[in-house]
């Protein structure tokens, strides 16, 4: 991996605003750490509010000169320009996100950076179909139905998934034709940085893209900006309800990709080995850090103890590892403040008497600095225990136990949340009567992804909304009935 220069180099001082670079004034920042040392890696300016109204003024004035009224082939061509500089740019990215995230750079590469692009062309293909003014009966052309674009549109991202997050909701609401303000998580100011870079480059109308760097203050004063119309956040339900609270005062449209506790549900004749280690895979992944996270297995009694010696001799198998280094491993968590609740909720485990069979508290052996949690699994885990509710956004598996199908699915859907869930069975018939009855936005069965451009989102407290695709597009476009008034152009 080249030189950690390069991605230092990366300026955090400056915002992208109006299409242009600013430093902010307010002389408000963010110290940067490297999550593998833990050393000071820079500092980000944070631009306040008036930064904000700035970059909203340049949004409506974009607005006002037509952006979003036609043009739906003009915004395409913009995301395919978008998509082949990205695809140029895929090492800077990988190397940054490895760097800011923690992430081993392989992962980087073909998750981080790859899943991006991936969404941005699953986007692009929904974009080719897309029909913004139809005419219902063809025989009655002055009826019509009109999708426009629902206005200036805020999006608030975390630090997890840094390109990809922005990526969702970047091409969704270019496409849709709404100006957008995006203030990334400050944990990972360089990636969004980058992005703006790249933006910068398709040659976009001034004010159709801003990007704030910015704190949870400047989040919030999104929600309650009389000027922007749709906060799509993704983030922790925790912030996810104070924005739909804020929303709500002005009604304005949300779309919110929160947290999950994503049930991992094993069936006696399912596939045991494939299905422990394919499991702890998901779990572990990018650190633990996926909202998706297969994080809770519900495993049936004939094949628990099973489970549990081969979960724990994977977990203590895995392998940890410099971001920089390839090769299949884990990193670092991403801050001290992440890898400290995950400890905290290690230490609830134990206080409750989960019973701990791989890992446990403390930083990883070998690593005398940086964010490195253990891989650990807990078995013995009753649905009480914090544990088996809260996202632990670490590598830190839950093994519950269960006798039926009736009370796997009653385990599941006990749950806040609702994002994900996974079954694991050799009976197809099962799989289809599980999944119809599992209460959360994404079913997968024996390890199949979801197809590009699937719906991607949750229901109770993983949110309102879904990403990717039409689906995602669909969410930044208000609909209009005209009656009396054939069309008269092809915009
Ligand atoms: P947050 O939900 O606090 O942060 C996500 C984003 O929201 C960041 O850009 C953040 O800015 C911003 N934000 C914070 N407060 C507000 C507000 N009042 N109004 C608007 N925007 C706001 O996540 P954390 O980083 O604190 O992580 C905490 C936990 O959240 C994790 O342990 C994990 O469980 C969960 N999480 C879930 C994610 C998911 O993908 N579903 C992603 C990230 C976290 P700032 O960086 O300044 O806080």
């Amino acid at each position: 991996m080249p030189s950690k220069n390069a991605v230092t180099d990366i300026r955090t001082d400056q915002s992208y605003i109006a299409g242009r670079w600013v430093t902010p004034e307010n002389g408000e920042s963010f110290t940067l750490h490297e999550p593998a040392t833990g050393a000071v890696s820079g500092q980000a300016v944070l631009c306040s509010e008036t930064d904000l109204d700035d970059a909203v003024v340049a949004a409506k004035s974009v607005v006002s000169e037509g952006w979003g009224d036609n043009g739906l082939p003009q915004r395409i061509s913009y995301l395919q320009k978008l998509i082949e500089i990205l695809t140029k740019e895929q090492d800077s990215f990988a190397r940054c996100i490895a760097f800011e995230v923690g992430a081993p750079i392989d992962f980087s590469l073909k998750q981080q950076v790859g899943t991006a692009i991936g969404h941005l062309q699953a986007t692009l293909a929904a974009a080719q179909g897309l029909e913004l003014d139809v005419t219902p009966n063809p025989g009655m052309p002055e009826h019509r139905e009109r999708f426009e674009p629902a206005g200036i549109a805020g999006l608030i991202t975390p630090w997890n998934w840094p390109l990809n997050q922005i990526a969702l909701k970047f091409g969704a609401a270019l496409i849709a034709g709404c100006p957008m303000i995006l203030k990334p998580s400050e944990y990972t100011p360089r990636t969004s940085v980058l992005f703006a870079q790249c933006v910068d480059r398709i040659g976009l109308p001034r004010g159709v893209f801003s990007m704030v760097l910015g704190n949870g203050r400047i989040g919030s004063a999104m929600t309650s900006h009389k000027g922007i119309r749709v906060i799509s956040f993704t983030g922790s339900t925790v912030v996810g309800r104070q924005i739909a609270t804020a929303a709500a005062q002005d009604f304005k449209r949300v779309i919110l990709e929160l947290g999950g506790k994503s049930p991992n549900i094993l069936f006696e004749d399912c596939d045991v080995d494939t299905a422990v280690r394919q499991g702890l895979a998901h779990c572990f992944r990018n650190a633990g850090q996926s909202c998706n996270a297969a994080s809770l297995m519900l495993v049936q009694a004939s094949i628990f103890d099973r489970v549990v010696d081969l979960a724990a001799e994977v977990a203590r198998e895995t392998q940890l590892g410099l971001p920089q280094q390839g090769g299949l491993h884990l990193g670092p968590v991403v801050s001290k403040a992440q890898f400290d609740r995950v400890q905290s909720l290690i230490g609830s485990a134990l206080d409750q008497g989960a019973r701990l069979v791989a890992g446990g508290q403390g930083r990883a052996e070998g690593y005398g600095a940086g964010y490195f949690v253990r891989p650990t699994v807990f078995a013995d885990v009753t649905p009480d225990m914090r544990i088996a509710q809260e996202e632990v956004f670490g590598p830190v598996q839950a093994i519950v136990k269960f006798s039926t199908e009736a009370e796997a699915i009653a385990l599941a859907n006990s749950q806040d949340h609702g994002l994900a869930a996974y079954i694991q069975t050799g009976d197809p018939v099962r799989a289809d009567r599980v999944a119809r009855k599992l209460d959360v936005g994404m079913v997968q069965v024996n390890g199949n992804s979801r197809l590009p451009g699937a719906p991607f989102g949750g229901t109770k407290s993983s949110g309102i909304g879904r990403e990717s695709g039409v689906w995602g597009i669909r969410e930044y476009l208000e609909i209009k009935s005209i009656s009396g008034a054939a069309r008269q152009s092809d915009s």
